[in-house]
């Protein structure tokens, strides 16, 4: 569990400030923090380590139709991010766990090393985490024809009713100015965790994979070799590439050159095919020619091309949609 004691310290805060009106709610508050965890054994690289990032929300509404309409707001806000990211996710109905509450969803990607047993029914299209479950068939329409995988979760979602605001004295002041118990909700994103479950997913044995959307670089250019022919009459042409790309949207801080031109492009071409930039483009041979072309290497789709740079540009903002 990832946030055991952030609905106290939010809940306790709204308590302290003493009851407000209702004008003010819904009322919305959230942090994006590091979290430390003592893990007994850290594995899986960023997955399961003491430090990680994490968004969590805190919802408060006047009463139980408002914390669900919050509820399903924030959950279809998820879901857009989840489709933004662009990676295959698995939404089910979760565990309560140690937080408690009438109803919770979990956001998963689906993995083998994930520790998580997502059940799904291939009738009625029912998935929950198994802690749910228990035995072999749907628990809503009892077919057999189920089909159980493992999961990483990535985020949390909980309507908590009363269980934090009625203990810990949270209340508004009522129309009629009158203090009544808030109704909570709690949302919880893991940063880090997204980043390491999605290139779980998506990397190959020995090469790194990115979603568009969270890579840390879509494109890398790698200019000739220091002393070859290419560097001779490409001049400038590198520097010239970037700017026209850093111009396109959602390029701007998203493209290098890998100007380490002591060493071959060979030798740069494989090391950015392993860190997994989406788009790598060479500047070599073809580049010399009057009209100039590049060789695009698109990783996402395997495919490699010699375009002009008004082509290669069309290309880039056509195909990179986050
Ligand atoms: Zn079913």
């Amino acid at each position: 569990m990832y946030f055991k004691t952030q609905e106290e310290t939010v809940t306790t805060l709204l308590s302290n400030i003493g009851p407000i009106s209702y004008k003010s709610f819904p009322l919305r508050l959230y942090q994006i923090t590091s979290k430390f965890r003592d893990e007994i054994k850290p594995r899986f690289g960023l997955m399961r380590a003491r430090e990680f990032i994490m968004k969590d929300l805190y919802s408060f509404d006047v009463d139980l139709k408002s914390a669900q309409e919050t509820y399903s707001e924030l959950n279809d806000s998820y879901d857009r991010i989840f489709r933004n990211i662009g990676l295959d996710y698995v939404k089910v109905l979760g565990t309560s766990g140690n937080i408690g509450g009438s109803i919770s969803h979990e956001f998963h990607y689906q993995a083998d090393i994930g520790e998580d047993k997502i059940l799904t029914c291939s009738e009625c299209g029912y998935s929950a985490n198994t802690e749910l479950s228990g035995d072999c068939s749907c628990p809503k329409c009892k077919s057999k024809n189920i089909n159980i995988s493992s999961g990483i979760e990535i985020a949390h979602t909980f309507l908590l009713g009363d269980k934090y605001s009625k203990p810990l004295k949270a209340t508004f002041l009522n129309i009629k100015g009158k203090p009544e118990v808030l109704q909570m909700g709690c949302f919880g994103i893991g940063i880090s965790r997204i980043m390491a479950a999605a290139v779980e997913v998506m990397s190959l044995e020995q090469e790194i994979r990115w979603p568009d959307a969270i890579a840390p670089f879509n494109v890398i250019i790698l200019p000739p070799k220091f002393g070859s022919k290419e560097e001779q009459s490409t001049k400038n042409l590198s520097e010239k590439l970037y700017t026209a790309i850093e111009n396109l949207p959602n390029l701007k801080d998203n493209i290098l050159i890998d100007d380490r031109i002591s060493l071959t492009i060979g030798r740069r071409f494989l090391e950015a095919k392993r860190i997994g930039y989406r788009f790598i483009i060479v500047i070599g041979k073809t580049s010399t020619e009057n009209v100039p072309l590049f060789e695009l290497n698109d990783l996402k789709l395997n495919i490699q091309m010699h375009l002009t740079e008004s082509e290669l540009l069309c290309y880039i903002k056509d195909n990179l949609i986050f």
